[in-house]
């Protein structure tokens, strides 16, 4: 048996529609039919085309198919990155010491040292994340780095010394180290966990977060599964705001797993929104602190998509305890981070409130792209059916980077194949879940921050014909 989502549509907020999961146990491959918006189904007639409609219709499209190939398009939506425009809002940076090279407290950042991060830096992370600077660690530029040497550090070294590391309990009991994968996730994250061996068990996603009666259930059963990745806000890729139940209960997860257990809890996208009244994220550092298990808690986040993604400042909250024993590994690969680009930045995002105008200008820009896929969507497959399944769902996110795509199961990498051979590069298939396996075969990560709208329309017009044209092949055993 395997753990399958299936999807319903329903009208929320008057800006969202809103994809509400619902947990099914289906045998192996069991197809679950995904719904289509209630507000947008099509008329009967082209719901129900018999054989020889489909085969009209398959032909049509492949004439269409064959035609968007002539024209040769180098178009790409495959990876989550700023454009240009939204890059420029930020180049004020350049030059903003303006021979000024000193921190709050007087100390000189072009010098070495500084490992936890410049005072004004840790004083502004603490404000983003939620705690107190005491608690906050600044880096480089990479908070994917830092969660790295996170997890290397409690893997390798221990948290406590070398008996409290993971691979050290893993040999000393005969088993291996384990990761729990809220999936679909953020591959990155599965790259950490490939790259050291950690084996990594796949947990279903829900509306609200990752469905967390499975997730205490594992742990009540492995004290080997060492950690959890979480996007809790707009999750990549599926857009998804942890409720209050979900943190309340992962702040609770502490006491129930094995020694040395740590939430991975990257807030990547915490100021990220797209729609006027942004949802919360409960404060899993204040839950986990009132339950006694901070340790337990590791929160990331970082200004790579706020101001310049590849020289941004990166930024990590836990305990103290967690960060002076961060603070010694760290210390082995440098003597301290880039303090002037901290301070610049500093300089330049000043306090959270300038920070949010900042990103009420992303919002500007990401926008009309987020728009451009949906009304993509809405126009070439709402209530679209093919043997009475819809030929998708997809979600419509308050924030973040990705629209998530479902096709019906057994065809996302078919698009995404036929999609790349005519010059649309998207997200390789099965690229969302642990060890690139989606059971389903369904998922597709668009990723629209990058292109121009009009290669966003352009690409989304071949992404179309392409999942109506799979879905028909597939209906007629092509
Ligand atoms: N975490 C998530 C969830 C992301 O989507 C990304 C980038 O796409 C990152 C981390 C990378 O962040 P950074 O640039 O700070 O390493």
């Amino acid at each position: 048996m395997v753990y399958r989502v299936g999807k319903a549509w329903k009208l929320g907020h008057p800006d969202r529609v809103c994809a509400q999961y619902t947990v099914k146990c289906l045998s192996k491959f069991e197809a679950a039919v995904p719904a289509v918006p209630q507000a947008s189904l099509i008329s009967h007639k082209e719901s129900f085309l018999n054989d020889q409609q489909l085969q009209a219709r398959q032909k049509e499209l492949r004439e269409q198919y064959r035609q968007v190939s002539e024209q040769k398009l180098n178009l790409d939506l495959t990876r989550g990155k700023p454009s240009t425009e939204q890059l420029c809002q930020s180049d004020a940076l350049d030059g903003i010491l303006a021979n000024d090279y000193l921190c709050a407290d007087g100390s000189d950042s072009r010098n070495y040292g500084g490992i936890m991060g410049i005072p004004e830096a840790r004083k502004f992370a603490a404000e983003y994340l939620e705690t107190t600077p005491s608690r906050t660690m600044v880096g480089g530029n990479s908070s994917l780095q830092m969660m790295y040497q996170v997890v290397i550090g409690a893997h390798f070294h221990g948290v406590s010394g070398p008996e409290s590391a993971w691979m050290a309990e893993a040999s000393k009991t005969g088993s291996q180290v384990k990761f729990l994968c809220p999936a679909p996730g953020y591959d990155r994250h599965f790259s950490v966990c490939e790259a050291l061996n950690i084996s990594m068990i796949p947990v279903t996603m829900t509306a609200e977060g990752p469905d967390m009666d499975q997730v205490e259930a594992l742990l009540k059963a492995d004290p080997m599964i060492k950690g959890i990745w979480c996007v809790p806000k707009y999750s990549n890729p599926d857009g998804v705001v942890y409720s209050a139940a979900v943190v309340a209960r992962m702040a609770q997860l502490g006491k129930i797993a094995g020694a040395n257990f740590r939430i991975m809890w990257d807030n990547a996208y915490a100021e990220h929104h797209l729609v006027d009244n942004p949802p919360t994220l409960a404060n899993i550092l204040a839950l986990s602190e009132a339950a006694g298990t901070l340790d337990n808690v590791v929160v990331i986040g970082s200004t790579s998509k706020i101001t310049h993604a590849g020289a941004g400042i990166a930024f990590i909250a836990s305990s103290e305890a967690n960060l002076a024993s961060l603070a010694d590994q760290l210390g082995i690969s440098t003597i301290g981070p880039d303090k002037i680009n901290q301070l610049r930045h500093m300089r330049f995002l000043k306090d959270m409130s300038a920070l949010r105008a900042l990103m009420q200008g992303h919002r500007k820009i990401l926008q009309p792209k987020f728009d451009s896929v949906l009304q993509a969507l809405e126009s070439g497959l709402a209530g679209k059916t093919v043997n009475g399944q819809a030929l998708g769902s997809w979600t419509k996110p308050q924030g973040g980077y990705f629209v998530l795509f479902d096709t019906q199961p057994g065809l996302a990498d078919k698009v995404v194949k036929l999609t790349a051979a005519a010059g649309v590069k998207l997200t390789p298939a099965g690229s969302t879940y642990p060890y690139k396996k989606d059971p389903n075969d369904s998922n597709i990560r668009l990723a629209p921050s990058f292109p121009s709208v009009k290669d966003i329309e352009a690409a989304m017009r071949v992404f179309v014909l392409c999942v109506e044209l799979a879905t028909i092949e597939k209906a007629l055993g092509l």
